[in-house]
């Protein structure tokens, strides 16, 4: 039976890999740890090895896993940012992913960040509890006449088109590659069009090269006063000094994060007993404006089926030397 470790997991993971694992004739080896350079040594012995959105799998971690005899990574996210796609290709190490889970998933949490923005639904929650009724700061704007501006119109981006489109919003959208059965929701335009004319702008393109800090002090510069800005794709894509002066110059009205550009020591574990040593996150953490989940926007339980079922699949697929479908892999 093939061994898989299985970095990064917790409960919940686990109740979903299990069975799907079994049912595909693999034994998992579950591993809490995060896969990075002072991990990388529990890979010993594996051929394969699956790891999730925050472990750092950089060159010398690619390296460490080839020097262990590792030949299969199977990734239990879309994003392959963390990955150093070029060495794993060079070493001849197969990366695999888990391209399309439940893009609706991630739409609707974007769009639960929007509207508890809007209304201050996480504020008014917080006063009723303490005997405060008052209604002063939690003043909202009609989405059905807001402008929404959609960067990335993929999988993700083109649900959040149907969900605005549905709100009545007027939709405005911008991708490398358009569309066309997408008109039906919204217009396409350039990037400086959208991000001049939005009420609300929110990023759903992967985090590359060239989309590192792709919302930088120039870009809030020229975006409506008083924006909503909403990151539920990957924390490099703003640069998050530049969005704390929007936030204080109130350039930036509210911002909805569920990703963090240092996310990686922070999110997915709980922190409450320590002192946060990051002063840029605390200070995000002190904007009455701001509203940040840890990188939650998937976990929905059938994404978490549909990640443990292509998981399985891939690996089961490459252990027998057939086909994995080309949409998984990692190029
Ligand atoms: P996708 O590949 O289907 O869509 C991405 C779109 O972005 C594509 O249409 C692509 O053409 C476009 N794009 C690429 N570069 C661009 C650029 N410079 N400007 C404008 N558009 C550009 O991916 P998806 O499944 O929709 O996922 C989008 C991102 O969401 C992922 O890359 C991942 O980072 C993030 N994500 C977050 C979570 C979460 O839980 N928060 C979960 C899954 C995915």
């Amino acid at each position: 039976m093939t061994q898989v470790a299985v970095f990064n997991t917790k409960a919940f993971d686990r109740e979903f890999l299990e069975p799907q694992f079994t049912l595909q004739g693999i034994e998992p080896v579950f591993f809490e740890a995060r896969l990075c350079e002072e991990t990388v040594a529990m890979a010993k012995g594996f051929d394969v090895v699956s790891a999730f959105v925050n472990d750092d799998l950089n060159g010398k971690v690619i390296w460490g896993l080839a020097g262990l005899g590792c030949r299969l990574i199977a990734l239990r996210c879309a994003g392959f940012n963390n990955v150093d796609i070029e060495k794993a290709k060079d070493i001849g190490i197969q990366v695999v992913r888990v391209p399309d889970y439940s893009p609706q998933a991630v739409a609707e949490h974007t769009f639960g960040l929007i509207l508890a923005l809007n209304r201050r639904i996480h504020r008014a929650h917080n006063r009723v509890r303490e005997g405060n009724f008052s209604l002063d700061g939690l003043l909202g704007f009609d989405l059905c006449r807001a402008t929404i501006g959609i960067v990335g119109t993929g999988k993700i981006g083109s649900c959040v088109a149907r969900i605005a489109a549905g709100f009545g919003s007027n939709v405005l959208l911008h991708d490398k590659l358009e569309a066309p059965e997408l008109a039906q929701y919204g217009a396409y335009c350039s990037p400086e069009q959208l991000f001049a004319c939005s009420d609300i702008v929110t990023l759903h393109c992967p985090l590359t090269p060239e989309t590192h800090h792709l919302i930088d002090s120039e870009v809030i510069s020229t975006m409506q006063p008083g924006v909503m800005l909403i990151n539920t794709s990957r924390g490099g894509l703003v640069d998050t000094k530049a969005i704390i002066r929007g936030l204080k110059s109130k350039k930036i009205g509210a911002l909805g994060l569920d990703v963090y550009e240092e996310e990686a020591d922070l999110f997915f574990v709980d922190h409450s007993e320590s002192i946060l040593q990051d002063d840029t996150f605390s200070r995000l953490l002190t904007f009455p404006n701001v509203l940040i989940t840890s990188h939650q926007a998937f976990f929905t339980r059938e994404a978490l089926e549909e990640i443990a079922c292509t998981t399985a699949n891939s690996i089961h697929l490459w252990t027998r030397g057939k086909t994995i479908p080309s949409e998984r892999l990692c190029t």
